[in-house]
């Protein structure tokens, strides 16, 4: 267990704001002075106690995804060497460039990594401002149901990186502003522990919504992949409707998930990608346990990929942006040609970029192949990711994500408290994940922060006004992304690829890539993992087997 620096705090089995907590009635986390909640209730003052000491990392080793994962990347290591190394030109330093890069530089080959920007990570890219502070592409949070990445982790030797928070769920009640009401789970095994904490939470749903919702899951559970898979024609409101789901399930739970999950609303989500978040939380002890980063994801993440793939002969190129994929007469690759001019040749070529993009460079001749002509489906949807430093320690919060359940926002975190490099004992830094953005992306950064700033004097009602009359906005950076993960609509799932494309030597990477994670950073690095793996079965026993030929005849003639 590691402990923040300089925690002058108490850890949480002794903090009276920690046991307080253990009421399971809406309290607010913390209250700077005596005040009055919506009920007209007098609140009790309660000094700020911040757990900022970390919580030990789970035992998630030995859980069978786990094992999967670990057997996976021994696949890699193990893998007969090539007679003769491929260079493996991989475009895209996004967490899937990174991790097709490490895991056949694993396999005995040599990546060369494009990158178009002048940083690592893509979507979990940070930059340093003038004051030395980071602000990033987005708010990230590590579940222990990420095995690939947990094993990453554990594979760089960069486990204590990740600072465990406990095991639960905080959300604002929109009703009360400033209380919040919590999840939380007990140290049994799954799934006692997601039912007892969604049980014992009785301000969010009555005990006969419940039961109603638990009924509508009932098919979920019994049936398993193959009703999860099947529930992707569907929006989570249609399947609401079709399973007699109460409407404030949607209203309390629903609209929270859905845009923590894809930054969109529960009227356009396929409930497929809830059904699989829910399976991975129930089925798993520590599924939904979460980690913050203790630092910016391009130093304390990404670099230790590369460092491992360059120390075994690999190399990464910044600032190299793909410009066009030049063909040979028979359709396969030739090179890539950078906007700089300059071309790089390989044995084998790999797209990780965002899906977006690869729409835009595929070569014409590979539009119409079906493999190809499906990435149509899959658009990047926008997303905002806001920074806001105040004058003062913010005291209704906690060492947590929360959700905040606000209309223009979605989740956020007080950086300040919750991660070791942007800790500050004096001043908070709110980092808040605006969703849906579709309306707001083409407005000013100001106009952003100041509906930021309404939704927050609802979470502090005693500290924050949109006026600033009371906490002071001290500085901000408002981060625009409007092409992020693939918005999940229903039907989606169909339309993700492959990694072995049906061209031969072309491999793609990237989130939106075919595996079971969703568009996550678990799902970039599994989908890294494939694509080597894919790489590893085709060239490592020295001979091109006969699959790239035989899929692209299935995939033509679909
Ligand atoms: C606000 C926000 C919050 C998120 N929160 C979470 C979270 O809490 N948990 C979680 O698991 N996931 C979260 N995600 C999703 C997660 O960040 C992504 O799923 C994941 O990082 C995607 O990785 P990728 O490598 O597939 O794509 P990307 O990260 O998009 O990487 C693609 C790379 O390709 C590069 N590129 C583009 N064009 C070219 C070109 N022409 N030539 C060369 N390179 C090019 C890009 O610059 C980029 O570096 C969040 C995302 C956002 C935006």
């Amino acid at each position: 267990m590691t402990t923040m620096a300089a925690a002058a705090f108490v850890p949480a089995k002794l903090s009276g704001i920690a046991t307080s907590f253990t009421g399971l009635r809406p309290v607010r986390l913390a209250a700077a002075a005596p005040s009055t909640s919506s009920s007209g209730a007098r609140l009790a003052y309660r000094p700020l106690k911040v757990v900022a000491v970390d919580y030990p990392r789970p035992d998630i080793d030995s859980s069978t995804n786990f094992l999967e994962a670990a057997a996976l990347s021994a696949y890699m290591r193990d893998a007969s060497r090539p007679a003769k190394p491929l260079k493996v030109v991989i475009a895209g330093a996004g967490l899937a460039g990174l991790s097709t890069a490490k895991y056949v530089a694993d396999a005995g080959h040599i990546p060369i990594l494009l990158e178009a920007r002048d940083v690592l990570g893509g979507k979990v890219a940070a930059w340093k401002d003038k004051d030395g502070d980071w602000y990033e592409t987005g708010l990230h949070i590590f579940f222990g149901a990420y095995p690939n990445m947990q094993n990453l982790f554990g594979e760089l030797g960069i486990n204590d990186r990740l600072q465990w928070k406990e095991h639960s769920m905080i959300f604002a009640m929109p009703d009360k502003p400033g209380e919040f009401s919590r999840f939380d789970f007990p140290e049994i095994p799954a799934p006692l522990n997601g039912v007892w904490a969604i049980l014992k939470n009785n301000e969010m749903l009555t005990f006969p919504e419940k039961i109603r919702f638990a009924l509508g899951l009932l098919p979920a559970i019994v049936g398993g992949q193959a009703y999860v898979e099947a529930q992707d024609s569907l929006t989570v409101r249609e399947w609401m409707l079709k399973q007699g789901v109460p409407e404030r399930v949607n209203d309390e739970v629903f609209i929270a998930m859905s845009k923590a999950l894809n930054f969109i609303d529960p009227d356009d989500l396929s409930m497929q990608c809830v059904l699989i978040a829910l399976n991975r939380f129930l089925q798993e002890t520590h599924g939904s346990k979460m980690a913050f980063l203790d630092g910016a994801p391009p130093e304390r993440l990404c670099q230790p990929i590369v460092d491992h793939f360059t120390s075994l002969g690999g190399e990464v190129r910044l600032n190299a942006r793909l410009k066009q994929i030049v063909l040979n007469e028979d359709n396969t690759v030739k090179h890539y040609l950078l906007t700089d001019g300059t071309t790089v040749e390989g044995d084998v070529y790999v797209s990780s970029m965002p899906v977006d993009i690869v729409k835009l460079i595929i070569p014409e001749q590979w539009k119409p192949m079906p493999y190809f002509k499906k990435l149509d489906k899959l658009v990047g949807v926008p997303v905002i990711n806001v920074h806001i430093w105040f004058d003062r320690k913010l005291k209704n919060t906690y060492d947590h994500l929360l959700f905040s359940r606000s209309p223009l926002l979605s989740v956020y975190a007080d950086m300040s408290t919750t991660c070791k490099e942007y800790y500050d004992p004096d001043k908070s830094m709110l980092e808040l994940v605006f969703a849906p953005a579709d309306k707001w992306i083409s407005k000013g950064d100001q106009e952003i922060v100041d509906a930021t700033m309404e939704e927050l004097a609802k979470l502090f009602p005693d500290e924050i006004a949109a006026d600033q009359s009371k906490a002071k906005i001290l500085k901000y950076h408002v981060v625009k992304t409007p092409r992020s993960v693939y918005k999940t609509v229903p039907n989606c799932e169909p339309c993700r690829p492959l990694q072995r494309s049906p061209i031969k030597r072309f491999y793609m990477s990237g989130d939106f890539t075919k595996q079971k994670y969703l568009a996550s950073m678990e799902g970039a690095v599994l989908s890294g993992k494939f694509c080597a793996q894919a790489i590893v079965q085709d060239y490592n026993s020295g001979v091109l087997t006969a699959g790239t030929e035989k899929e692209e005849a299935v995939l033509v003639s679909q």
